[in-house]
């Protein structure tokens, strides 16, 4: 009897159950959503902004399920295989680059090797994007925003890249990364970074952040290559 396993394996049923309601949640709330803007169009002038604002409440509601979990479909095992991590980051490039085109981004890619890491590959897909969409929401509004999304091999490890010049960050916030409910948005989560930690953490890689106020950020992330025989 092992007191500490326990308690990761109880950590684990509970993130694979949040996982599972969040996705079954989803759907009636889209549907709800639906349903509301068609009423809404069909009703008195004077009831629309209260229309409005129970579409902006679901739409709250969605947002924070999206930081928790694009991808990560319920799956009741952890699903660890060895993943090509080119081929994964370009799936990810395709499925933000329509939200990078909305707000005028110009997304940047640069892949040149290939390497193989151990990792749930949803996961994986859920920790890069909330970085990428951070990056996208950092330059909203700003003229030739860049994202740049970039991977190398440093030492022995994979290295990725991800950069933006956007609005930047202050030494002081750059230490509550990660921190629940930490967010300087008025639509934020504050939940995005916090899962992105404890996945890269998971896969045994390293998060750090380097910004500067009004010039940009960098996220770097490290993870020990493994050989694709594995
Ligand atoms: P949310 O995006 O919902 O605010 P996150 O956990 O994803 O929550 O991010 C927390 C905070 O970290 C953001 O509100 C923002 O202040 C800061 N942040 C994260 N990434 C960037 C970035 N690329 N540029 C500037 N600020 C960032
Ligand atoms: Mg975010």
């Amino acid at each position: 009897f092992n007191g500490r396993l326990q308690r990761e394996e109880k950590l684990k049923f509970i993130s694979e159950l949040a996982a599972s309601i969040a996705h079954e949640v989803r759907n009636p709330l889209q549907v709800t959503r639906g349903f509301l803007q068609l009423i809404s169009n069909k009703s008195e002038d004077a009831s629309k902004p209260h229309f409005s604002m129970a579409i902006d409440e679901l739409d709250r509601a969605a947002t924070i399920i999206t930081d928790f979990l694009t991808f990560a479909k319920p799956e009741l095992d952890n699903n660890v295989t060895i993943m090509d991590m080119q081929q994964e980051l370009m799936a990810i490039v395709t499925i933000i680059s329509p939200m990078a085109a909305l707000s005028g981004a110009s997304l940047q890619v640069d892949l040149p090797d290939k390497f193989y890491v151990q990792g749930n590959p949803s996961k994986f897909k859920q920790a890069i994007l909330n970085m990428v969409k951070n990056s996208i929401e950092a330059i909203e509004a700003r003229e030739n925003g860049i994202v740049r999304i970039s991977m190398r091999e440093e030492r022995g490890k994979a290295v990725i890249r991800i950069s933006d010049n956007g609005e930047g960050m202050e030494k002081e916030q750059i230490e509550k990364l990660g921190e629940p409910y930490y967010s300087t948005k008025t639509k934020g989560t504050g939940l995005g970074l916090m899962v992105t930690f404890r996945i890269i953490e998971v896969m045994n890689g390293m998060l750090e952040f380097r910004s500067e106020k009004g010039k940009g950020t960098e996220a770097l992330i490290r993870f020990p290559i493994v050989n694709s025989e594995l």
